[in-house]
């Protein structure tokens, strides 16, 4: 049985969020990364047997953590953030309100992740980066194995940038970040952003205009 990883994208929410699910095809462990919204399509996405072990933010913007409570009724998952955006993610009702939207408490964070931290999820690793600016605890997500990809949140979108003007916001931070923690992985990696299509890391050296 082949040992690469299961890898599906589930757009949620009015502000279309990919979310992401990765699965190690030879134990069904699973993770979530980004669930944002519609608890029930995402769960949809996991097939029998799959057992999901983590679910992960790459920040705590409303659109990425908005069904984090239902997901973790459903699965019983760690709810895992970095410590930086612990008050955002506090604050996901009054994050709602601003955008007209309603919802309730967060569920408690159960695991803070820090720059650097290895995930494991049956066979697989996952690699956290901390990539400040778009949010103070924004991070990356990278998985190594044959086929590498880094799921990028708001940080890094196909040809642009995450916006700088939330709480805690800073752009040259986010450029920073950027050019330091993924301008420097290879060309060929696959980059899978919060919201659109997906990119790679060589394409992005290229063709982002705020690079
Ligand atoms: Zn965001
Ligand atoms: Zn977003």
């Amino acid at each position: 049985m082949s040992n690469e990883v299961i890898h599906k994208t589930v757009v949620v929410g009015p502000l279309q969020c990919n979310c992401s699910i990765l699965i190690c095809p030879k134990t069904l462990e699973a993770i979530v990364i980004d669930p944002g919204d519609e608890a029930e399509k995402i769960i949809k996405n996991l097939d029998s047997g799959v057992k999901v072990k983590y679910l992960l933010h790459t920040h705590a913007h409303f659109d990425h953590i908005g069904a984090t409570e239902a997901m973790k009724m459903a699965t019983q998952a760690t709810v895992c953030l970095h410590k930086a955006d612990e008050m955002i993610y506090q604050n996901l009702p009054m994050q709602g309100r601003m955008f007209g939207m309603s919802f309730s408490e967060a569920p408690a964070i159960e695991k803070f992740i820090e720059d650097n931290e290895e995930l494991k999820f049956g066979e697989q690793k996952l690699e956290v980066i901390h990539t400040p600016g778009h949010s103070p605890g924004s991070v990356c997500f990278r998985l190594s194995g044959s086929e590498e990809r880094v799921f990028s949140g708001d940080t890094l979108f196909r040809q642009s940038v995450g916006r700088s003007d939330l709480w805690g916001g800073d752009h040259s931070l986010l450029i920073r970040s950027i050019k330091s923690r993924l301008m420097t992985l290879d060309d060929e990696i696959r980059v899978y952003p919060g919201h659109g299509p997906r990119t790679r890391i060589g394409e992005e050296k290229r063709k982002n205009p705020f690079l």
